[in-house]
């Protein structure tokens, strides 16, 4: 686990070392993405509050080890996301996903990052399912 310190918060990110209870979920939801997908807190308003953090496809995820505290310039690009339900638009079937509405986005220094969205819907095909999640976890 490495601490980034930044305007919003110290945010905490979690290797592959073990997590506090409070990101269980996240791990099993998540735990099989990767590198770019880890389980983190934002410690702010002096509460722990858990995130899914997302670095970005075209970006580099950096040193999670503990050697030093990070800066904010070390979380740019990177979203801390939620894991949220949705129906889609078009059939209504619920989905379980990384859910980046109203996360928390570190600018990167070249501008948008890449954050791709899941939008078709798994079950009727249709491309205006609008579920826009960054990753699909599966039917909820
Ligand atoms: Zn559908």
């Amino acid at each position: 686990m490495r601490r980034f310190a930044s305007r919003v918060g110290v945010v905490e990110v979690y290797d592959t070392e073990p997590t506090p209870s409070a990101l269980a979920e996240m791990v099993r939801e998540t735990g099989h993405l990767g590198r770019r997908f880890r389980p983190a807190f934002l410690w702010a308003f002096g509460r722990a509050l858990p995130y899914v953090a997302v670095w970005a496809s075209d970006g580099e995820v950096p040193d999670l080890t503990p050697r030093r505290p990070g800066t904010e310039d070390d979380l740019a690009g990177l979203w801390l996301a939620e894991i949220r339900t949705h129906a889609c638009g078009a059939c209504g079937a619920r989905f379980r996903g990384v859910n980046p509405d109203g996360a928390l986005a570190f600018r990167s220094r070249r501008g948008s990052p890449a954050h791709r969205r899941v939008d078709a819907c798994p079950a009727c095909e249709s491309r205006s399912a609008r579920l826009g999640f960054l990753v699909l976890l599966g039917p909820a």
